[in-house]
């Protein structure tokens, strides 16, 4: 026989039409001849709110003591009364429902998870009954037996017959028993809390008032946030209420067989967590015991008594988190997730599903934190849009910042809240800027970051996020030195003592270039000590120190007790201070090596700018064995570099900027037809920037007796400069030009840098 169907889809349209195709809905769709458009079709149960298959009702599997009626509602607004099977294969997909009626128009229907908006389960309608006191148990099974025979009437109608009962009281019992289901169990968390004297009902009343204007957030949560309970005491009152339990997950084994049970989708939008399986009872933890739909929905799906415990919410999204992390899934695919989330919204008020111990958010702040380390992303920006728009998360790499997500706006708010949880930051504190540390663990790899949380406008709160791991120790060698610079600097590391400075605007990677210089002298018979803020890389074999300035520990507090401390080596972070300056200096002439940075713009200016600071020129002088100036220009991506031949024009203006003479002097190349240059194309490999990592761009000053004299002179950057120059050392303009003739780089990028 051809089975007929009505298909009602999720946008809200209706199919008509005959099945094809046996329905399995583990297939995943459904195989039917469309009677209006007269031809086949696939349809996927993503897009299906419910199926209706026609027909006279089918009793051949009729009313059982395993039965029980439903009320099912769906996304599309629908609403039936049905009755449902407690055995039965279950499948994630959806559910089979059966009609009340003999007279019904339809077999069954079948609804798809996603269509699923609310349903309402009833105990078995013989149970209810016997319980009433209105039926002897025999009774029942006795009109269950003749019904089956009968097949052709409802269970209460039997049931008044047999029992001699008028027919309406029974059916005023059983709907008495549907509708008490609606308003059971419907205890407020205000209530419980009031009742166990940890807030005033003044308290709940405003938490309600911000409820309702607009904030849509758990009564308990708002209490939380407002600093009136502890997540604890709140768990604690609601178990005691109810009678339940309260675990510590991280103290809990829990059971694959338990987790087995309850599909994936359902465990991450309850937030509940199956942790045990004894016979046909299954413990499941829950924070929200207020939830009347989690034991129904459940006891359904997984056919067993269902016996509940409390956590707390933080922890039973971390676990599921953890349970369900797949490294296989992308940024982009959890993204995708928290969108299809939005499609299934539960209508009560008190639920707000969207928190940050969501394991979906939680998946995806920590999928953004990994992918960022994995690709050597230097910061993390969130910035969260005004009112609907959404929250955007920009990377930068390189130095330029670019978008790579956005997420909805529902959850802008449970992600910043996240990011504070992981960073122990004050989750409630929203007004004042706040900073502090993430420390991610990933197969055995320790990513750190830094986070600073500043309040912007419209009540929202960015975060943004320095990778610290990101910074690697880079061989001296791979650091884009030219071959003179590369000779000089090794020469000066290894001088006996003497400081080195490394100058430079934040950003410039002095910090990298230093430890680099660090690693090609780390070696066991030298003591090397550090002293930094922050402490961005760390090397085997320093000795590295963390200064806190806010407890009164700074840089020259640092070299003091290094100076006591044996020290061949010395690092400090930065000269911040002239006492600072004037402590790393004393130590160079002490005996020591000393490494320290400066923001200052190129190597003369520093001489300067040092004894403007109050150095004395002398000392200076004498302790000075160089100053490195760095930029980071970006470099042309290997991959899709291309060599062009450049206009005689640009070749000269080239020439000029290097400076006619130097340039002879240094043997770069002549222009001739086979003189080619390199020009950024854009590929894969660099998301069609054309540019991929960075160079270092330098100037390198190393001091000679006629720069120590003039020091000594107090002579002026120009003079200092001249003398420098004299002596080979090259500036940043006409180091980047070099490296335009090794291909390396282009202008526009040497411009960026040095001018
Ligand atoms: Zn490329």
């Amino acid at each position: 026989m051809q089975s007929e169907l009505i298909i009602k889809l999720l946008n809200g349209g209706e199919r008509y039409g005959i099945l094809n195709q046996e329905f399995d809905p583990t297939s995943g769709r459904i195989d039917f001849f469309c009677t209006a458009e007269q031809n086949s079709e696939l349809l996927d149960l993503s897009e299906i709110c419910f199926i209706k298959f026609l027909g006279k009702p089918d009793l051949a599997d009729s009313f059982s003591e395993d039965e029980f009626f439903e009320d099912v509602t769906t996304s599309s607004g629908d609403r039936f009364h049905l009755r449902l099977k407690k055995g039965g294969k279950r499948v994630p997909e959806g559910f089979f429902g059966y009609p009340v009626e003999i007279d019904s128009d339809f077999k069954s229907i079948f609804f798809t998870s996603t269509g699923l908006k609310k349903r309402k389960h009833e105990q078995p309608i013989g149970e209810v009954l016997s319980q009433k006191g209105l039926v002897e148990k025999a009774a029942i099974e006795e009109a269950l037996t003749e019904q089956q025979q009968l097949r052709s009437r409802r269970v209460g109608e039997i049931i008044a017959e047999k029992a001699a009962l008028p027919q309406d009281l029974v059916d005023q019992t059983i709907n008495n028993v549907i509708n008490s289901g609606r308003t059971k169990n419907k205890a407020r968390v205000g209530d419980i809390l009031i009742e166990a004297r940890l807030v005033t009902r003044q308290q709940v009343e405003e938490a309600l008032h911000e409820q309702t204007s607009g904030k849509r957030k758990r009564i308990g949560l708002i209490l939380i946030e407002k600093g009136l309970i502890t997540e604890d005491q709140l768990l604690t009152a609601l178990a005691h209420k109810f009678g339940l339990q309260v675990i510590d997950l991280n103290e809990t084994k829990i059971s694959p067989e338990a987790l087995k049970l309850v599909p994936r989708d359902m465990i991450e939008r309850m937030q509940i967590l199956p942790i045990r399986l004894l016979g046909s009872r299954l413990t499941v933890a829950t924070s929200t015991p207020t939830d009347p739909t989690i034991s129904e929905n459940l006891r359904f799906v997984t056919n067993c008594q269902i016996e509940l415990v409390c956590a707390r919410s933080p922890q039973i999204g971390e676990k599921i988190a953890l349970i369900f992390d797949k490294d296989d899934d992308t940024v982009e695919d959890l993204i995708d997730e928290l969108e299809d989330l939005d499609v299934v919204v539960d209508d009560e008020p008190e639920i707000d599903r969207v928190n940050e111990s969501d394991s979906k958010v939680i998946n995806l702040v920590n999928k953004v934190l990994l992918d960022a380390s994995k690709k050597g992303i230097s910061d993390i920006h969130f910035e969260p849009g005004m009112g609907p728009l959404p929250l955007k998360i920009r990377y930068r790499k390189d130095g330029i910042c670019y978008t790579v997500h956005q997420i909805a706006a529902t959850y802008k708010a449970a992600v910043i809240s996240r990011l504070k949880i992981i960073s122990k930051l004050d989750i409630a504190e929203h007004r004042r800027p706040q900073s502090g540390k993430i420390l991610l663990k990933q197969a055995g790899e320790r990513i750190e970051y830094r986070i600073e949380v500043t309040p912007t406008v419209g009540g929202q709160e960015d975060a943004v996020l320095r990778v610290l791991s990101s910074s690697q120790i880079i061989p001296l060698d791979d650091l884009g030195f030219s071959v003179t610079n590369l000779k000089h600097f090794k020469e000066l590391l290894y001088k006996p003592y003497g400081i080195i400075l490394c100058v430079g605007p934040t950003g410039s990677g002095k910090t990298t270039c230093l430890h680099s210089a660090l690693a090609e002298i780390n070696t066991p018979d030298t003591k090397i000590w550090t002293a930094e803020d922050p402490v961005e890389i760390t090397q085997e074999g320093l000795r590295q120190v963390q200064i806190h300035p806010k407890i009164g520990f700074n840089f020259e507090d640092a070299l003091r007790s290094f100076l006591r401390a044996d020290p061949d080596v010395i690092m400090i972070g930065e000269m911040r201070d002239p006492v600072a300056a004037k402590t790393a200096i004393g130590a160079s002439l002490t005996g020591h090596r000393v490494f320290s940075t400066l923001h200052t713009n190129n190597a003369p200016e520093t001489v300067i700018r040092l004894i403007e600071m109050g150095m004395d020129p002398f000392n200076f002088a004498d302790a000075m064995l160089g100053i490195l100036a760095q930029r980071l220009a970006r470099r042309l991506c290997k991959k899709c570099k291309e060599p062009y031949h450049p206009k005689r024009e640009e070749y000269n203006n080239l020439v000029e900027a290097y400076g006619a003479e130097q340039f002879k002097e240094d043997d770069l190349p002549n222009f001739s037809k086979d003189l080619t240059l390199m020009k950024p194309v854009g590929c894969d490999a660099c998301v069609g920037q054309g540019y991929s990592g960075r160079i270092a761009v330098h100037e390198l000053l190393v001091n000679s007796a006629e720069i120590k004299r003039a020091i000594k002179k107090n002579s002026s950057a120009e003079e200092i400069t001249q003398l420098a120059m004299k002596n080979g050392m090259r500036n940043l303009r006409m180091d980047g030009i070099q490296k335009i003739f090794f291909g390396m780089t282009d202008l526009l990028q040497v411009n960026r840098v040095s001018s």
